[in-house]
């Protein structure tokens, strides 16, 4: 079937998987979101810094710890050899030192829900599922960023939208019924930086309707837009942390605008610094 005349094709053809990573680009800046996952214009790595590099590397090797930790694969060597200053050390004894409490029940490390949305893909890599059959499922993820999220916006959150929507739709395997009440799941974000306070979201029936609907929405939305229509964000702000300056002629990282501190970091509701969900 002819999807419009080339000029308004969408671009986004179907299926095209949808994840909690790229939806939340697309938030940030509609072209970021069409570079990425759309051109699929490589990330242009010698934009980064080499300090933001390597901290980009301790936190996807903290996941793999943590997995490895799961699977009862000794790690013991690899915090051994690890530099007494790595964050590794840190964040893993953070993580041994106030553990988040784990249900009983089977866990699934690292495990990918689907679910089709429309016609298209929605698409989940958790941390961690803990499954109790016919009772809980608790989806688990490590956060290493800096920042204490409030709970509302962790709650809105496409992460926390995008995995309970999916443990409904996509986790009956696991729960071993062939249906998943909403109010069996809940999601616990742990944070490395506040071991001891983590943030635990229960779900719902209503939340679940909610979630369908703005999920359905945004991607039709996105799945409507022809290539020009990816438009640059308005808050040049965003660019500051954006490898994609150079296509863009926008604000360079290190690059300070007026009123920004640029030393400080990104904001957290523009954090950068989270392990990417998926890059394939
Ligand atoms: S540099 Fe700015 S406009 Fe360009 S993709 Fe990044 S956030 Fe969007």
């Amino acid at each position: 079937m002819m999807r419009g005349t080339l000029a308004n094709r969408p671009a986004v053809q179907p299926p095209f998987v949808f994840t909690q990573s790229n939806l939340q680009d697309f938030d940030r800046c509609p072209r970021l979101f069409y570079l990425r996952w759309v051109a699929r214009v490589e990330w242009p790595q010698t934009t980064l810094s080499r300090e933001r590099e390597a901290d980009l590397l301790q936190r996807s090797r903290f996941h793999r710890l943590v997995q490895q930790w799961l699977l009862n694969i000794s790690v013991t060597h690899i915090i051994e050899a690890e530099p007494a200053e790595s964050p590794l050390r840190t964040w893993w004894q953070a993580f041994r030192d106030h553990p988040p409490a784990l249900p009983a029940g089977p866990r699934f490390p690292e495990v990918e829900l689907a679910a089709p949305i429309g016609e298209h893909v929605l698409l989940a890599r958790m941390d961690l599922l803990v499954a109790e059959p016919r009772r809980r499922l608790t989806i688990f993820d490590w956060k290493t960023g800096l920042f204490y999220p409030r709970l509302e916006r962790l709650r809105e959150s496409w992460q926390t939208v995008v995995y309970r929507y999916l443990a409904v739709e996509a986790g009956a395997p696991y729960f071993g019924e062939p249906a998943v009440p909403p109010d069996a799941v809940e999601m616990i974000y742990w944070f490395s930086e506040y071991p001891a306070t983590p943030l635990a979201l229960p779900y719902s029936a209503d939340e679940h309707t909610a979630a369908g609907e703005r999920l359905r929405e945004r991607v039709a939305q996105i799945a409507s837009l022809p290539a020009e229509s990816f438009t640059p964000c308005e808050d040049e702000q965003t660019c500051l942390f954006c490898p994609y300056w150079g296509y863009c002629g926008r604000a360079k990282e290190g690059e300070a605008l007026a009123g920004t501190d640029i030393a400080a970091g990104p904001p957290d509701e523009w954090d950068w610094s989270d392990v990417p969900e998926f890059e394939y």
